[in-house]
C-alpha cells in the first residue's frame, strides 16, 4: 500500500471530467477525501479503490 498523507496531491490515473488529474488529500481515514485542484470538487474514496487509481504521489513536505 502506498503511503499517503495529508497535503499530498496525488495524480491518478483517471483525470476528472474538467480535465485536471491532480487531487490534493484534504482528509484520511477508511475513506480518503480528495479535492480536484482543477475544479476544487471533492470526493470520498476508499483506500483499496485509491491506491489502484494512483499514478504518482507528489509530497510537497520533501
Ligand atoms: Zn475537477
Amino acid at each position: 500500500m502506498r503511503k499517503i498523507n495529508l497535503g499530498d496531491i496525488l495524480v491518478l490515473k483517471k483525470g476528472h471530467p474538467c480535465g485536471e488529474n491532480k487531487w490534493e488529500v484534504t482528509r484520511i481515514g477508511a475513506d480518503v477525501k480528495l479535492k480536484c485542484l482543477g475544479c476544487d470538487r471533492i470526493v470520498m474514496i476508499d483506500r483499496p479503490t485509491l491506491n489502484k487509481r494512483i499514478k504518482k504521489v507528489i509530497n510537497l513536505d520533501d
